[in-house]
């Protein structure tokens, strides 16, 4: 930037403080609660957390009981130093007596005044007189319908049906309006229309989904279409609104794609937002920008810096993906101005709406507008309601048009967008804290951003913001993978797909129509490293359409048990005594080897398993975890471990494998819990039987493919696919066997515990038998829950892969104070989904995995009906998504959801392995504790509560394997989440975590005095 424009900018900036002074009504103000409420939340972290929380759970409360109970579990801890201010002298009253109810009415009224300063109204009619005193001000506004949480179809209806009655109300309301600016012709300022509306674009598809990318775009233009027509109608301005990064290129998508439709092409009243804090915003612009150009269109861009700035970095963190935004503030700023630069040059097209309260950001955009000879019609600038209003004056006061952004909805509706703005406000970073709390010097807070960036970043000056780019979001991930797979550094997760990307979902549908072509796939055994066929054979066929063969498979029966174990049994010794590094290395390599093939052994899993791309591609990151998690956790126990120290004595404690292992994996996780078992053996230095699943073989050879890719010795690891009930007894009760690890169903562990025990006169041990169950899991939805939250993650842990897994939901356990709008909404929300073929994106849920479970399944849901519990049910459509397809080719059955389930009913007792959930009532929290562990099985369960008393009773008596707190309770994460459950789940076996492998191996102990008359080394060596 030239030194000339630079000092333009100060001075544009200098003007604009000088024309705040003396401007009251700061949110800082201490004078009013909102400005001591921001005071305290600067002050004191643990306290801002609390008030975040306790903001964001207030308007669930529905008496004051509640009120003042959370009051006091959020802030009575006497470790947390909190303000005197806000005891409100509550700690010590019973929530029955009047002063409580006075306390609690004051608490009310207060939260009222914060949602009140950042939301304009409860209803468009209620906001008026706010929007016409803006007016009459000489300013303009947006409005913004808050409630875009939508989660199922019925919601995003009322929502889109709200954006209809807003823009009949203000269409009619605007006749009134004089335009802004003293011009003729109707439009503020000459070029803008009065009415401006913006739009939450993810409240038009409640099963937006950027995996299903097309069909949301569709799907959402179906509500759009409307809304949009009737805008033109009013000649109104429609904003889309940008949110999390997930969604931004479904947004952009969305917005190009109803432009392009005959309709709406000429109309130059849309705009669409770009977040500057994302590293890839500017490849963004310029491809709208390239749009604009070749299609001929007009838009305005409203430029901001982005609001979800911790959601992001939160998520990329938990995924193992690339941050996508800017980690250090100026780069943001900097970034700002760029962008502000690229819409200025290209103002035939683009209009820019400057939405920051961000002086110096204000005043660069001021001045490379004058400098690029933009006219003022092209540039707007746009603040948050309630937000700096001392800066929206001063802008006024200025000349500039300036245009203020007006959520407007219910309380409840608004708590989302209003702890996004006290956690923008409260932030260290924040311009506006900067300037009217912190009180920076001017000539701090105006300084050029990419001079700040320059000072904190090592390096030669000028490099700036080009310097601080980072690798491209592909680079970073591989790296991290590339680092993983030669089994150096810490574990990290194999990072998911991230579906808003493109080429992720193309080459995915590449991959699914590739792996197709190869049908069926001949499927060998493998034993002692050589190939073998035999002269019986099953189908694998693909669950959603059964008249597809996935893949011929050879079948072993008793003579070729016999030979796995026999060459398992030859390969262990020298197996048992190659160095650890060395097993652990071939688990690396056959990390890596997953890793190339990842996308086909995915889409394998849609089409013989049945499970959705995100689920086949999650399983896949699974194996590969435990592959790199395994191998590290080998070398961590490979060093023989002194014990005691005491002169004259070396003792070590030592592992060794057990023997020949017996691998009985499920279809459910075909690839992830497969790897899981099997790797374990392997690396302990075992030697491995491994069955697939009858249902998932060809699954189960891509992993003997992987095993064998990674140059495991032949013998080590041995595949043997083949029907259970024959072959399961022989492996399981054969004497060569040291080890089985199953994982299943329970009927299924209890008999081969048993088998595993039989008194063999040949036995040479007692084998151990590692086992994961079943479930019976439950979530509480506790009276205080969040219910956007609870209803989708209720949802996705009872039907995910149609509940076939063994952590999936199959109680739902509800507070009766909520019990009917949680009902409502879960139904509703359940009404919403796809199902159908998993192949298409646009289903949530798909077939069965095979007739038997389907007619198992449909059993439970006739013992129901008869039972007379209410039933929801959501029947399948057909292929072409229109027509109900009650069985056709695939084994679907439909979702159901029996409410009002007596919890000691089969039905909430019995394990069904498909996607037929028991709503449960229960009077309070305790209740709902003890009717969650009221059933045999111990594996995992939900809390979804937002009181720390109940959330503590919980971890203190919630007794399952796996407790998942405001979370749903499947997709546990190795390394994270130690899965496995204990009573009728399992034996307790934790995979995925630090102990598992211990299971694998037996502990020996050697002692040696060293002492010879009299005299002994001072260290003893450990033994070779
Ligand atoms: C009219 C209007 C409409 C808006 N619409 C949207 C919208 O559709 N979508 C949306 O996401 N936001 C939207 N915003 C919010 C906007 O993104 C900003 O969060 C907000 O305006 C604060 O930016 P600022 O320039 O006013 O303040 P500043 O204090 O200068 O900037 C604060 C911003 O800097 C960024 N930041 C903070 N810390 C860091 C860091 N460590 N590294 C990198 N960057 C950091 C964040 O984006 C943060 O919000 C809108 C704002 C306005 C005024």
């Amino acid at each position: 930037m030239n030194s000339e424009l630079e000092s333009r900018i100060r001075q544009t900036g200098y003007r604009l403080y000088d024309l705040m002074e003396g401007e009251a009504g700061s949110i800082f103000s201490r004078e009013y609660w909102v400005g001591k409420l921001f005071e305290w939340c600067m002050n004191s972290e643990p306290f801002k957390v609390q008030m975040l929380r306790f903001i964001d759970v207030f308007p669930y409360l529905r008496d004051t009981d509640a009120v003042i109970g959370h009051i006091q579990q959020y802030f009575s801890d006497p470790t947390l130093n909190f303000p005197s201010a806000v005891n409100w002298g509550i700690k010590y009253v019973a929530p029955s007596w009047m002063t409580s109810r006075i306390i609690a009415g004051s608490i009310g009224m207060n939260i009222a005044k914060v949602a009140r300063q950042f939301i304009a109204g409860t209803s468009a009619k209620d906001s008026l007189p706010v929007l016409e005193k803006l007016r009459s001000s000489g300013l303009a506004f947006s409005i913004d319908l808050l409630g875009e949480a939508v989660v199922s179809e019925k919601e995003a209806d009322g929502y889109a049906e709200r954006y209809l009655q807003l823009f009949e109300f203000l269409d009619s309301a605007q006749s009134s309006w004089r335009p802004l600016g003293a011009v003729l012709g109707g439009l503020d300022w000459g070029h803008s229309p009065r009415v401006n509306v913006s739009i939450k674009p993810s409240a038009m598809y409640s099963q937006m989904n950027a995996c299903a990318f097309e069909h949301s775009i569709e799907k959402s233009k179906e509500r759009l279409r409307p809304i949009l027509r009737r805008a033109v109608k009013a000649g109104a301005f429609v904003n889309f609104d940008m949110e999390h990064h997930g969604l931004k290129d479904l947004t952009f998508a969305l917005h190009q794609s109803i432009m392009e439709e005959a309709e709406f092409g000429s109309y130059p009243h849309t705009g669409i937002v770009i977040q500057a804090y994302l590293r890839e915003s500017e490849k963004d612009l310029e491809r709208i920008i390239r749009w604009a150009n070749q299609g001929g269109f007009h838009l305005t861009v409203r430029l901001v810096k982005g609001a979800y700035w911790d959601q992001e970095v939160i998520v990329a963190g938990q995924r193992n993906w690339p941050v996508p935004v800017f980690a250090v503030k100026s780069e943001t700023d900097a970034n700002f101005e760029h962008l502000a630069r690229i819409i200025l040059q290209n103002s035939n097209r683009l209009k820019l709406a400057c939405a920051s309260h961000n002086i110096r950001s204000i005043s660069a955009v001021v001045e490379m507008a004058k400098e690029a000879g933009v006219a003022g019609e092209q540039i707007e600038f746009q603040v948050l309601y309630g937000m700096g209003q001392p800066v929206r004056n001063a802008l006024h006061k200025a000349g500039l048009h300036v245009r203020v952004y007006c959520p407007v909805g219910e309380m409840l509706q608004g708590m989302a967008y209003l702890v996004r703005r006290l956690l923008e406000n409260t932030a260290n970073q924040s311009f506006l804290r900067q300037t009217f709390s912190q009180r920076l010097p001017k000539a701090d807070l105006l300084r050029n951003p990419v001079d700040k960036l320059n000072k904190s970043l090592p390096g030669p000056p000028g490099a700036g913001l080009a310097r601080h780019e980072g690798p491209p979001p592909e680079s970073v991930g591989s790296e991290i993978a590339r680092e993983a797979g030669h089994g150096v550094g810490p574990f990290t997760i194999e990072p998911v797909y991230d579906w808003s990307r493109s080429e992720h979902r193309r080459q995915f549908a590449a991959a699914l129509n590739n792996v197709r072509e190869r049908f069926p796939i001949q499927v060998p055994l493998q034993i002692g490293g050589y190939r073998i066929q035999t002269a019986s054979g099953f189908a694998s066929l693909n669950p959603n359409d059964s008249y597809e063969t996935v893949g011929t498979v050879c079948s072993a029966d008793i003579k070729e048990a016999e030979l796995a174990i026999a060459a398992a049994k030859s390969a262990f010794p020298q197996w048992r005594d190659t160095p650890a590094q060395h097993r652990a290395d071939c688990l690396f390599k056959a990390a890596a080897s997953a890793r190339l093939k990842r996308r086909e052994l995915a889409a394998l899993q849609v089409l013989e398993v049945g499970k959705t791309w995100s689920e086949a591609d999650a399983d896949v990151c699974e194996a590969i975890d435990y592959l790199e998690y395994y191998g590290r956790e080998m070398l961590r126990r490979a060093a023989p471990r002194p014990m005691g120290q005491v002169p004259g004595e070396t003792s070590f404690l030592l592992y060794e494998p057990r023997g020949v292992a017996v691998v009985i994996a499920p279809w459910n996780f075909p690839m992830a819990i497969s790897t899981g078992m099997s790797s374990a053996a392997i690396v302990t230095g075992n030697t491995v039987v491994y069955k697939p699943a009858s249902q998932s073989p060809v699954t189960g050879f891509m992993l003997n493919g992987i095993f064998e890719e990674a140059g495991l010795p032949r013998g080590v690891f041995n595949f043997v696919p083949g029907p259970g009930s024959s072959l399961g007894d022989v492996l399981t009760a054969h004497p060569d066997v040291a080890l089985i690890a199953f994982t299943g169903s329970r009927d299924v562990g209890l008999h081969i515990l048993a088998k595993a025990h039989e008194n063999n006169e040949r036995s040479a041990f007692v084998k151990n038998v590692v086992l994961e169950m079943g479930g019976k899991n439950a979530i509480i939805v506790d009276s205080d829950a969040d219910l956007d939250e609870a209803v989708v993650y209720a949802l996705h842990s009872a039907f995910g892969y149609q509940g076939q897994k063994c952590s999936a939901c199959s109680r739902l356990i509800v507070v009766e104070d909520i019990y009917d709008r949680f009902v409502e909404r879960l139904k509703a929300a359940a009404q919403s989904i796809g199902i159908g073929p998993v192949e298409f994106p646009q289903n949530f849920m798909g077939a069965v995995i095979e007739q038997a479970a389907r007619d198992r399944i449909l059993g439970y849901v006739e013992m129901g009906k008869n039972a007379g519990y209410p039933l929801f049910e959501l029947s399948p459509v057909g292929r072409n998504g229109a027509h109900p397809h009650p069985a056709g080719n695939g084994w679907f059955v439909p979702l159901s959801i029996f409410t009002d389930v007596d919890p000691e009913s089969r039905l909430a007792q019995e394990e069904i392995f498909g996607p037929v959930l028991a709503v449960i009532k229960v009077k309070d929290f305790d209740e709902a504790l003890r009717v969650a562990n009221g059933t045999q099985y111990a594996l995992t369960g939900g809390v979804l509560s937002r009181s720390p008393a109940n959330i503590r009773k919980a971890r203190e008596n919630f007794r399952t394997g796996n407790l998942y707190i405001n979370r749903g309770c499947t997709g546990a994460i190795v390394g994270r989440h130690p899965f496995g459950g204990f009573k009728m789940s399992g034996l307790g076996s934790k995979a995925g975590g630090p102990d598992y492998l211990l299971h694998f191996m037996i502990a020996r102990n050697i002692v040696e005095n060293t002492v010879r008359k009299g005299y002994a080394p001072l260290e003893g060596a450990p033994p070779d």
